[in-house]
């Protein structure tokens, strides 16, 4: 290009509608996702006060033809929105994503691995209520994540709910009926509604040398999705019979165990044996704490160093959304087993 071709103006940022509350309607059968999703929303945002809805970006709105409930989602749904956001982020100033709640935080986690070195923002975000019931969050929600959206300083993938922002990876769903919904257990906000402003708190985001230049990573996650993945919460008693039925299974390729406080496992010789195992099948295990807030330290405790010995990966103070999205997204990409794992104990997206 020569340095006076024109760049063409961005267009106004792009709403996808994938389903979720935010745009569901009664049925017989309950809540339904709903169509007419573009008049809906202008109609939600047309009611806000004239201050707020001034400060509303222009938008497009893209909606799926079919909607679903996000309980719906598998991988193959994570990767369909990848591609589509790869496909049209370059000609938009910011993607918003209307998700369902529910499998929200997977979603956005595993969009953050696939467009890796974002250089424009994709906001996800849903409501706990539909855009028409009365003193709905649904409005609240996209008018936020549409005005972070269009802030060129915010380069990731990030969630905008109840009046905050959180990186995406970071963020898990944390109440089932109050509108603040979403934490960020592990990681500051990125940014939070003042009053009437959408303010991006600085040093918080994904600064340039750390994305790096847009690196998109677009593998094929369909034969993950077919029981590739497993996740299993141990509990006082577990036997390692149990734990050797999920991990014995061929189609398994990869599993994340939710284990105790700081790295801790039971000593069982047997239970150990079972994990030993299946990383000596080059099956990708990596442990989380049940507890929400910090991190775990394999062998910290005689208790822990059963897991190290095992070939099980830390997965530190990562989310389970952001840790079994990342097994998932690691081992759908034709990598040695070594580069996986040295990956896995890698950040790639602020995720740990
Ligand atoms: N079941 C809904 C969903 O995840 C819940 C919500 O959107 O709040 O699609």
């Amino acid at each position: 290009m020569s340095a006076h071709a024109t760049v063409p103006p961005l267009r106004p940022p792009l709403v996808i509608y994938t389903g979720g509350t935010l745009g569901m309607v009664e049925s017989d059968s309950g809540l339904v996702p709903g169509g007419d999703i573009e008049a809906r929303l202008a109609r939600a945002l047309n009611a806000l006060p004239a201050q707020r809805r001034a400060a509303i970006p222009e938008h497009e709105v893209l909606a799926f033809a079919d909607p679903i409930d996000s309980s719906a989602a598998t991988p193959r749904e994570w990767q369909r929105l990848a591609r589509e956001i790869a496909k049209r982020h370059r000609e938009h100033a910011g993607i918003v994503v209307l998700h369902g709640t529910d499998t929200l935080a997977w979603t956005a986690s595993s969009l953050a691995y696939q467009l890796q070195g974002l250089d424009r923002a994709v906001v996800v975000t849903g409501a706990m209520q539909p855009l028409e019931t009365e003193g709905s969050d649904a409005a609240d929600n996209v008018e936020l994540a549409l005005r972070f959206a269009v802030n060129p300083a915010l380069q990731e993938v990030a969630i905008a709910f109840g009046g905050r922002l959180m990186r995406g990876v970071r963020g898990r769903k944390w109440q089932t009926r109050d509108a603040r919904a979403f934490a960020s257990p592990n990681y500051p906000l990125l940014g939070e509604r003042v009053g009437d402003d959408a303010i991006l708190y600085p040093g918080r985001g994904l600064a340039r040398q750390q994305h790096g230049a847009p690196r998109f990573e677009l593998p094929d996650y369909a034969p993950l999705a077919e029981g590739g993945m497993a996740r299993l919460v141990l509990w006082p008693g577990v036997t390692a019979r149990q734990v050797a039925a999920w991990l014995e299974d061929p189609a398994l390729r990869g599993a994340m165990l939710e284990v105790w406080g700081g790295g801790n496992v039971p000593e069982d010789p047997g239970l150990l044996g079972v994990l030993t195992e299946a990383s000596g099948e080059g099956k990708l295990l990596a442990a989380i704490s049940q507890c929400p807030h910090g991190g775990i330290d394999i062998g910290h405790y005689a208790a822990g160093l059963g897991l190290r010995a095992a070939g099980v990966l830390s997965a530190d103070d990562m989310t389970p959304e952001a840790t079994l999205t990342k097994l998932v997204h690691l081992l759908a990409q034709p990598l040695t087993d070594e580069e996986r794992r040295r990956r896995f104990l890698t950040p790639l997206v602020g995720e740990r």
